[in-house]
């Protein structure tokens, strides 16, 4: 079976989010069932400068206002087609947003263009590669299905990382999309009288997935549908919750070259080393107390603001808090003072640094996801599989991948981390409390860290289901 993945960005490629690392380690995974996938990206300049043996398989002399290249070889590994059309991509920086911060003006032909190209693939374009499946993530793949749809092509999947992310644009735009005038309506791409992508993917899609059982359930709620609970509850019939994994031999304690100190659920004293580099990095005092870490966009979904409001409780329970982040200016601005007011005791680095992650996992005692809404999360997961427990809301993917450490999931062995509800400050203090309760309780506590790293977090079971979902799709006429 032949899979087009379409990403507008994939690990290591280009990443601003979980998208990236599902992008870059699913067609690996779903290799081991079978299925071949060549991933569709946007000739960003990392892409181009990291393609390598390719051959241009389609030229365009006019594709949304300029000339384009459809390119096919392969980076790191991944089997690519790129669309190399510099007037939309070839620009520094974030793939989305311009120097400004704000979304490059132009994001809905940028968009627009790779998703047809996607669909052209699909219908035969290149000799030789004319694939089962097209696979559309996100708002940036939105219009995949849609161009499908009314075009022709193979069936189609649209995946949902984060239903907040919808790419919407006025109805003016319409005329430039190439699509019938009958796709300007409630069935089709119209969206609150503009132009939605997400919305076209959802309602063009022949199945929807999104990233955990828990988040699929939630969206179909008014309180966290973000306006598209309605059609995706006439549309449940097609919606699947498949939780995402991580890449085992990207994140593997025992081999991770970015740490300090490798180690196996066996050897977990030597996870020592790295809380040291750790204090280091972050100039955070040394000591044997509860180290928690935060990777996170610092953002309002991410409960940063529930942290701040927490800090004082973290500090007296003994705690210490290094940040990997940034993001919202007003939230990063609060706890840079708060690594003023507790100096020693917090920290934070806005940079994005990818080893420090791994550090930061492989070193501090539990990461805090205190997410507001979280469709699968991927920074708990990475933290089950380093023995760096996880203190989680109890939504999303948090609550499918988290076993709360109640007295029964504790006598039971099965506990791999805290999870709390609801998503207040007070709430949150009682689990940094239960936290600091379980860590002084040594054995109890090496325990938990050892059913975390136990847990299957690889892509392997979700793999298969994504597998079991195309094939039914291909019997399905
Ligand atoms: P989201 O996609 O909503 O941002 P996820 O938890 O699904 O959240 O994925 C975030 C990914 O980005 C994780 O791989 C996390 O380690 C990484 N990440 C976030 N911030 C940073 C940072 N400042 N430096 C390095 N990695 C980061």
């Amino acid at each position: 079976m032949k899979i087009l993945s379409v990403a507008s960005e994939v690990f290591p490629l280009v990443k601003t989010g979980g998208l990236a690392d599902v992008a870059g380690a699913l067609p690996a995974a779903l290799a081991k069932q079978g299925i071949h996938v060549v991933t569709l990206m946007p000739g960003y300049p990392a892409v181009m400068n990291a393609l390598e043996n390719y051959e241009a398989v389609h030229v365009l002399d006019k594709h949304f206002g300029g000339p384009a290249r459809l390119l096919r070889g392969k980076a790191r590994g991944l089997d690519l087609f790129v669309l190399d059309a510099p007037h939309l991509y070839d620009r520094p920086g974030n793939p989305y947003l311009g120097p400004d911060g704000k979304d490059w003006p132009d994001n809905a032909p940028r968009f627009a263009a790779l998703a047809l190209t996607a669909a052209d693939i699909g219908r035969g374009l290149v000799a030789g590669c004319m694939p089962d499946i097209i696979h559309a993530p996100d708002w940036q793949a939105g219009l995949v299905p849609a161009y499908v749809r009314y075009g022709g092509g193979p069936k189609t999947v649209m995946t949902v990382h984060n239903l907040a992310f919808q790419g919407h644009f006025p109805a003016a735009i319409f005329g430039t999309l190439g699509l019938p005038p009958v796709a300007f309506g409630i069935d089709g791409v119209e969206y609150f009288g503009g132009v939605g992508y997400l919305k076209a993917g959802l309602q063009c899609a022949d199945a929807i997935t999104t990233v955990s059982p828990t988040y699929a359930r939630e969206i179909l709620t008014p309180e966290d549908g973000m306006g598209l609970d309605g059609l995706l509850r006439v549309r449940s019939n097609v919606l699947h919750g498949i939780v995402n994994g991580i890449d085992t031999d990207i994140w593997n304690p025992a081999s991770d070259a970015n740490i300090v100190q490798t180690y196996t659920a066996k050897q977990l004293p030597k996870r020592e080393a790295n809380k040291r580099a750790i204090e280091k990095r972050f100039d955070l005092d040394s000591g044997k107390g509860l180290l928690f870490c935060i990777v996170s966009r610092l953002t309002l979904q991410k409960g940063m603001d529930l942290v701040i409001s927490a800090l004082p409780k973290l500090i007296e329970l003994g705690g210490r808090l290094a940040i990997l982040g940034s993001g919202d200016t007003k939230l990063e601005a609060s706890l840079k003072e708060a690594t003023v007011l507790y100096p020693g005791r917090v920290s934070i680095l806005t940079t994005y640094d990818e080893p420090l992650s791994h550090l930061l996992q492989a070193g501090s005692d539990a990461i805090l996801v205190p997410s507001r809404f979280e469709p699968c999360g991927l920074t708990q997961l990475y933290g089950l599989h380093y023995g760096c427990v996880p203190v989680v809301a109890r939504v999303g993917g948090l609550a499918d991948t988290v076993v709360d450490a109640n007295d029964a999931a504790l006598s039971a062995g099965v506990a791999s981390g805290i999870q709390f509800s609801p998503v207040t400050q007070e709430a949150l203090e009682h689990a940094l409390q239960r936290t600091a309760g379980l860590f002084a309780d040594k054995p109890a506590w090496t325990k938990v860290q050892q059913t975390g790293m136990k847990s299957d977090v690889s892509w392997t079971r979700s793999a298969a289901r994504y597998a079991d979902l195309y094939r039914s799709l291909l019997k399905a006429h």
